[in-house]
C-alpha cells in the first residue's frame, strides 16, 4: 500500500514553529512583513496572493500588497521595487511571475534587495544555493518538496534521485537541494532520451514539467518516493499533477497528492523565509 505524503501536516508543523518565532519577534516590537508585488489581475496570481495572505496571517506576518497596472513601464516598476527595497518595515519581497512582456525579468531579478529576496530571484541567492551557503534564500517550491521529505523522514542520503524538469524555479534548485542531502542526482528534461529507463531507476522522483499526468507507472520504480510538483488546470478548472495518481498509487512506495501536496506547503515555506529574512535584518 502506497503512503500518501499529504502537504497539510507538513505546512501545519512549519506554521506552529513559526508562530513561536513571530511571538518572540513581536516581544521585541518587530513585526515581520512581506511585500507582495503583483502586476495586473491574473487569476493565478490573485489566488496565490490570497493563499499567502491567509498563511502569513496565521503565522503573525504582516502583508503589504503592491498592486501595479498591467501596462506599467519598466522604470516605474523598478521605482516601486526600490521603494519596498528601502522600506525598513518590509523584510521580504515576493514578485508574482511571469511578468508582462514589457518588463525585463532578467533586469528586475538583479534589482531586488538580496536580503529581502525570499523566493530566490537575485543571482546572489542563486549563487548561495549553488555553494550551499545557508545565509541565502531558496525558491519556495523545491524547498517545499524538501520539507515534505524531511517531515515524512524519507531517507535521501545515497539514494538515486531523478528530477524531471530543469527550470530555475523548480528543477535545478530541487536537484541542488537533493545533492546537498547526499542523494545521487540526475536531471532529466525534454531532450532526455529513454526517459522511462532513467526515471524508473529512481528511488526518489521529483516531477516538475507542467505536463498533466505525464508520469505513468512505467516511469516509476517499485516502491519509489514520488514528489509531484505539477499544477495543471484543464478548461473545466480541474487540477492535475504531472504524475498519474492512480498509477503512482499502484507502484510507488509513497507519493504526494495533487491538490493537497507540494502546493499546500509552498506558502508555509514562504512564511518561513520571511521570518528568516526578518531575523537576519535585525
Ligand atoms: P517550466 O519552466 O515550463 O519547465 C518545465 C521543465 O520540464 C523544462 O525543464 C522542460 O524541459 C521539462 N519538460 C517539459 N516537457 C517535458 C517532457 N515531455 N519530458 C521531459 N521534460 C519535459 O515549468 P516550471 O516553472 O518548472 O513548473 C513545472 C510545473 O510545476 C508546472 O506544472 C508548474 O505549474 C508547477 N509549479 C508548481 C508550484 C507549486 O507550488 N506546487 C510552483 C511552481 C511551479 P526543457 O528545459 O528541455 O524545455
Amino acid at each position: 500500500m502506497s503512503e500518501l505524503l499529504k502537504g497539510k501536516p507538513v505546512a501545519d508543523a512549519i506554521v506552529e514553529a513559526l508562530k513561536n518565532d513571530a511571538t518572540i519577534l513581536e516581544s521585541k516590537d518587530i513585526k515581520p512583513c512581506l511585500a507582495l508585488i503583483r502586476v495586473g489581475e491574473k487569476l493565478d496570481d490573485t489566488a496565490y496572493e490570497r493563499a499567502i495572505i491567509k498563511r502569513c496571517d496565521a503565522v503573525g506576518i504582516v502583508t503589504k500588497k503592491v498592486e501595479l497596472p498591467e501596462t506599467i513601464a519598466q522604470d516605474d516598476f523598478l521605482a516601486e521595487l526600490n521603494e519596498v527595497n528601502e522600506n525598513k518595515e518590509v523584510h521580504g519581497i515576493l514578485i508574482f511571475r511571469p511578468l508582462p512582456k514589457q518588463l525585463d525579468e532578467k533586469v528586475i531579478e538583479t534589482q531586488i534587495a538580496p536580503r529581502k529576496d525570499v523566493d530566490c530571484l537575485h543571482p546572489e541567492n542563486t549563487a548561495k544555493l549553488l555553494t550551499g551557503d545557508e545565509s541565502g534564500f531558496v525558491p519556495c517550491t523545491p524547498m517545499a518538496v524538501m520539507e515534505i521529505f524531511k517531515h515524512y523522514k524519507i531517507p535521501l542520503e545515497g539514494k538515486n534521485a531523478v528530477v524531471l524538469g530543469r527550470s530555475m524555479v523548480v528543477g535545478k534548485p530541487a536537484a541542488l537541494l537533493l545533492l546537498q542531502e547526499n542523494a545521487t542526482v540526475t536531471v532529466a528534461h525534454s531532450r532526455t532520451q529513454e526517459l522511462d529507463k532513467i526515471t524508473s531507476a529512481a528511488d526518489i522522483l521529483v516531477a516538475a514539467i507542467g505536463r498533466s499526468e505525464f508520469v505513468r507507472k512505467d516511469h516509476i520504480k517499485e516502491g519509489a518516493v514520488v514528489a509531484d510538483v505539477g499544477i495543471n488546470v484543464d478548461q473545466n478548472g480541474n487540477m492535475t499533477g504531472d504524475v498519474h495518481q492512480e498509477e503512482a498509487k499502484s507502484k510507488a512506495g509513497a507519493f504526494t497528492p495533487v491538490p493537497g501536496g507540494v502546493g499546500s506547503v509552498t506558502t508555509a515555506v514562504l512564511a518561513k523565509q520571511v521570518i528568516k529574512a526578518c531575523k537576519m535584518q535585525q
